[in-house]
């Protein structure tokens, strides 16, 4: 798409001026696109945006997307409903190849570099050291806003932090907007229940920390370690939602005896729980 960008974008709106068209892009319980002729989910067909391309969600995938567009001379309109910086529940590393991806693209943030992951089932643990390159571990309110950030200041986006999408007619549409998108809820494989929960806490005064990220397998879910930056710790976790509780997240650490020895004395800074979809 990024070959001719703003030609091809503008034929399709030429072509078509009575429909609106949507894209998709993202990962996992990420962004979620729809066929074409979907006009979101409270389109008022009176507004007509003059963008090239109107992108719902101003995440990772949606500030990426609006930086490297708006860089082709695409006019770009960026909606976020929230506010910059905001917690997100997230294992907040970034792998190699996301490293690369990033550095090409508007460089890197200030964050703490990981070499590996280290898996740990009872028992059992195992180390796996990434090949080439390295990992960052970012807080994801430190991230999303520093992305943010990038793509306000690109020529040619028109970013609209703290303004929830509500429908406008656009030759091209791109549903970034999350694990609740409104595109995705239209979709007729949508699970009708919640399946998961994903709960982030970061802590200060966990013992044995290293520069790889700890991932412990549980019947409940999976937590995650990771520093963060000047000795705090994400602590992050995803649980099958039928067993989740409040207290989930203390129920896990305590159910890992090598985890429960290193959280003894920790101070819990944040917290965020938020329900997945998939
Ligand atoms: C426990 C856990 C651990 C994880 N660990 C990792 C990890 O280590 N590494 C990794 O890469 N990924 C990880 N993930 C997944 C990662 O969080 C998501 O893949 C990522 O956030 C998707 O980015 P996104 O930009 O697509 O969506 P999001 O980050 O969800 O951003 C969507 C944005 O859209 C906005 N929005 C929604 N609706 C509207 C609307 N109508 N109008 C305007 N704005 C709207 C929201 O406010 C939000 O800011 C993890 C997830 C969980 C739950």
């Amino acid at each position: 798409m990024l070959r001719q960008p703003v030609e091809r974008i503008r034929a399709v709106h030429a072509a078509r001026p009575d429909r609106v068209r949507a894209a998709c892009s993202g990962r996992s319980g990420g962004a979620h696109g729809v066929g074409p002729g979907f006009r979101g989910r409270d389109v008022d067909p009176g507004v007509v945006t003059s963008a090239d391309v109107t992108i719902v969600g101003g995440g990772p995938a949606g500030a990426a997307l609006a930086v490297a567009l708006g860089r082709q001379g695409v006019r770009v309109e960026l909606y976020e409903k929230a506010r910059h910086p905001r917690l997100k529940a997230c294992g907040e590393g970034l792998l190699p190849h996301g490293v690369s991806a990033l550095r090409d693209l508007v460089g890197l943030p200030d964050a703490p570099t990981v070499r590996g992951l280290r898996f740990r089932a009872g028992e059992e643990s195992v180390d796996a050291t990434f090949p080439t390159g390295h990992g960052l571990v970012v807080r994801r309110d430190r991230f999303d806003n520093w992305l943010f950030d990038h793509a306000a200041s690109t020529p040619n986006v028109d970013a609209r932090p703290g303004t929830r999408y509500m429908g406008t007619r656009a030759p091209i549409l791109v549903g970034a907007d999350g694990r609740q998108s409104m595109f995705h809820r239209g979709l007729p494989a949508t699970p009708a229940r919640p399946r998961r929960v994903g709960l982030s806490t970061h802590a200060i005064g966990v013992e044995g920390v290293t520069d790889r990220v700890e991932v412990f397998f549980q019947p409940d879910g999976e937590l995650y370690l990771a520093p963060t930056g000047d000795g705090e710790v994400l602590i992050s976790a995803l649980f099958d939602y039928r067993h989740f509780t409040p207290d989930g997240l203390t129920r896990l650490v305590a159910a890992i005896p090598a985890l429960r020895a290193r959280t003894r004395r920790i101070l819990l800074k944040t917290l965020r729980i938020e329900w997945y979809e998939q």
